[in-house]
């Protein structure tokens, strides 16, 4: 079924409202984004908490729309699931990636990894692993510098598939981050047994970091459950000197956030990998 997005949402009581028609035009144009080069990736540096040189950049999917200028993928990501053109927008999103992964680190000398967002339509897609191997090999990129961000609730929702899955990716070498961990409700006793590289914990998490005392007791004990696990553990909004301070304290190894890096244009990237490198 692949046009049932927009339309699905709309209510079936009411008249169809203008936001209703905004969006119905919205994913229209979506299907013509991906062709006419409006989609573009933009990359948000990923730091060692400790010596905080980059390490990584995770890749965030941008929109150039050319009426409504910049759409933002909360507002178009659950159109492009919701009518399968997340599959192919997908697919270029980890081909491109990939692609300036291995660019990067020729240029800056040094191994740059990325994470790449995938959706919970493209985990029930039988396709992904192969297209994963495809895209690596196609820019040479070694598998282990690629890592696939999912959420805990994909995870659940069916877990033998998604162990299946999981296992086929493990074995390529590709690595897995739980992204928004904690905002779930998975059962540890499941997680402990997927093959999964990190944790990701959520920036609603970090919030009141550390002045509120019940939210950093939260954060510690996601980060030594992880590290009990032996998953690594990435944090994600880090806005706050104190909130980093506090992250390093616990012995969180890579951190991500505006007070560090903004997401930026892959060239301004580029330009930031080697001013962090020589100067
Ligand atoms: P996410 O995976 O949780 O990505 C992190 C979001 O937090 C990004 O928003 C990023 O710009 C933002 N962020 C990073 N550091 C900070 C910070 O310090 N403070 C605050 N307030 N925000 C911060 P963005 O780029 O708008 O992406 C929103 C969501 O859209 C992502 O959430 C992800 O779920 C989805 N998304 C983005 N790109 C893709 C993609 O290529 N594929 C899929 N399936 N989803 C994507
Ligand atoms: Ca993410
Ligand atoms: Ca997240
Ligand atoms: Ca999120």
């Amino acid at each position: 079924k692949r046009d049932g997005g927009a339309q699905h949402r709309m209510h079936r009581t009411a008249a169809p409202s203008a936001e209703d028609a905004d969006l119905l035009q919205l994913e229209a144009d979506l299907h013509h984004a991906l062709a006419r080069g409006e989609l573009e990736l933009h990359f948000q540096p990923q730091f060692d908490a400790r010596t905080l040189s980059v390490v990584g950049a995770e890749a965030l999917l941008r929109w150039r729309h050319p009426v409504h200028g910049m759409v933002r993928p909360d507002r178009f990501i659950p159109l492009a699931e919701a009518s399968g053109l997340i599959v192919p927008i997908g697919r270029w999103v980890l081909d491109e990636a990939c692609r300036q992964a291995q660019q990067w680190s020729a240029l800056a000398g040094r191994e740059i990894d990325v994470a790449v967002n995938v959706s919970a339509r493209q985990m029930i897609d039988d396709h992904l692993p192969g297209e994963v191997a495809e895209a690596l090999r196609r820019h040479g990129l070694a598998p282990r510098r690629l890592e696939l961000e999912i959420t805990e609730g994909i995870a659940v929702r069916d877990v033998d598939q998604a162990r299946g899955l999981l296992e086929r990716l493990h074995a390529l070498g590709v690595g897995v981050a739980i992204d928004d961990f904690g905002v779930g409700h998975s059962s540890l006793a499941y997680l402990r047994d997927l093959p999964v590289r990190r944790f990701k914990i959520d920036r609603g998490f970090l919030r009141g970091v550390p002045a509120d005392a019940g939210g950093a007791r939260l954060v510690a004990a996601m980060v030594s459950m992880a590290r009990g696990l032996e998953v690594g553990v990435v944090a994600e909004g880090v806005e706050r000197i104190e909130q980093l301070d506090f992250l390093v304290e616990q012995g969180c190894e890579v951190v991500q956030g505006f007070l560090l890096g903004r997401p930026l244009p892959a060239d301004d990237f580029l330009h930031r990998l080697l001013d962090d490198a020589f100067g």
